[in-house]
């Protein structure tokens, strides 16, 4: 990517106040500083896209992900729960292409090499970079339940990484008689999306009672509590009522072994059979954040709150799920504002530009129903320790219909929003 400034982007740069000195761009015939990026979701493509448009052609910027298009776990619940189709949340690289000169490559990157300042993908080709950002988002612990793998997941779906898993968990529910169970298991803490899960219970009761109305759904939970648990409760009561039985863990001991002939749960105590069944294995950092040393024991990855740098690995950056970000949940919205905050930095330290105090924020959206939206969310103030938030805000039991369409619809408009902001 050689793209030369126009006159009008010049003015631009000017204008904004940048002295052109501290943009450092390099001299004709030395080479750009190079960022890589692994892993073109909220977080990664987000950076990437920051980094190419406010550095204006002064930073090279490769992008490697594993896919020719990104399918966003959010909004995929409402596409299991057949209220969106699979092309509207799936998106392409072409804009970041096109638009902002980034290098896309689609490759699996499998290894770092942080003395060298290189990534390998798969196939043997490797990336030089002076600074890295790792986005891979998570990747499941599939020995964590005796007779689960990552073989048997395509029979028992997570659908926890959108994509084909997701289309494999719509199919069964299309072909499952009425009068079936959905058995959903839940996983522990920390995990990708708090509030997911039950969405997806609501959604999937929703389809149900529409398509299926004898059918039920358990859940056997791996926790005692969940995210807007009282508000998911009262909606369940009002919607959908006798179809859904929560089980936290003090009462089932959680899952302990998988049976697939038998498409049966067990637990320390009782067996649950179900005709679809949805895992959500537990989880951890996506594999190449481990394989490059940048996770602790904890198999997610340790972060400055300022800049989201690895504090493990030199001229690296974790953001997205795979980071931890203290009281930031593992969310889209999450990403892409560490995003935002991380390609500050990464410009700071190859070009010389000014970085402020970052502000991170977060918002989830989840459906109970259509047309019946709640919210919980927060802004956050980057510490020495972590990244803390200082206020909260949730929905409210009890609120009236026109306050849940008006957050159901709240929420269209963010993803519509943020896709934008992701793949340009
Ligand atoms: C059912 C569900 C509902 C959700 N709803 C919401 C919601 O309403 N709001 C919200 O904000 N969040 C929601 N989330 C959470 C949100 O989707 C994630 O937090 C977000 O996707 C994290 O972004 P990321 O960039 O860290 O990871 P990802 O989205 O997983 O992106 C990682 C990318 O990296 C690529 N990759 C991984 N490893 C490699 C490699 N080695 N080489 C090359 N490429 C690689 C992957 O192919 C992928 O494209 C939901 C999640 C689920 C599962």
């Amino acid at each position: 990517m050689n793209r030369k400034f126009t006159r009008r982007e010049f003015g631009m740069m000017a204008g904004a106040g940048v002295a052109a000195s501290t943009l450092a761009a390099p001299a004709i015939g030395q080479a750009k500083p190079k960022l890589v990026v692994v892993g073109g979701g909220p977080g990664g493509a987000t950076v990437a896209r920051y980094v190419a448009k406010d550095s204006k052609g002064a930073i090279d910027v490769t992008l490697i992900e594993a896919n020719a298009r990104h399918t966003t776990c959010f909004f995929s619940n409402l596409y299991i729960g057949g209220l969106r189709s699979f092309d509207s949340i799936t998106h392409g690289y072409d804009k970041l292409k096109s638009d902002y000169g980034i290098n896309v490559v689609q490759a699996f990157a499998i290894g770092v090499d942080a003395a060298r300042r290189t990534v390998t993908v798969a196939g043997g080709e490797t990336f030089s970079y002076d600074k890295l950002v790792v986005a891979p988002g998570i990747d499941f612990e599939y020995d964590a339940y005796e007779g689960y793998s990552k073989e048997v997941a395509e029979t028992f779906p997570h659908a926890w990484q959108a994509g084909p898993q997701s289309q494999i968990l719509r199919r069964q529910l299309e072909a499952m008689e009425d009068g079936g169970v959905f058995l959903i298991a839940p996983p522990p803490n920390p995990f990708r999306c708090p509030p997911g899960p039950y969405e997806r219970i609501s959604l999937v009761a929703q389809y149900l009672k529409q398509n299926k109305p004898r059918s039920k759904i358990i859940a056997v939970d791996a926790k005692d509590k969940f995210s807007k648990q009282a508000l998911f409760q009262e909606g369940w009561a009002r919607h959908y009522e006798g179809m859904i039985e929560w089980l936290p863990l003090n009462i089932t001991g959680g899952v302990k072994k998988v049976d697939v002939r038998g498409k049966t749960l067990h637990t320390g105590g009782e067996s649950f059979k179900g005709d679809v069944i949805n895992i959500i294995p537990p989880q951890r950092a996506g594999a190449i954040a481990l394989a490059a040393g940048l996770a602790n024991e904890s198999g997610w990855c340790p972060i400055d709150p300022f800049t989201m740098a690895s504090t493990r690995v030199p001229h690296a950056y974790v953001i997205g799920d795979s980071s931890i970000a203290a009281q930031m949940p593992k969310s889209g919205f999450s990403a892409n504002s560490q995003a935002k905050a991380c390609a500050m930095a990464i410009r700071a330290a190859l070009t010389g530009s000014r970085a402020f105090e970052p502000r991170y924020s977060n918002t989830c959206w989840s459906l109970i129903a259509n047309g019946d939206g709640v919210k919980v969310g927060a802004s956050y103030q980057a510490t020495k320790e972590k990244i803390a938030s200082t206020d909260t805000f949730i929905s409210k039991t009890g609120e009236d219909a026109a306050t849940r369409t008006a957050t159901a619809e709240e929420a269209e408009g963010w993803y519509a929003g943020i896709v934008a902001d992701i793949f340009g």
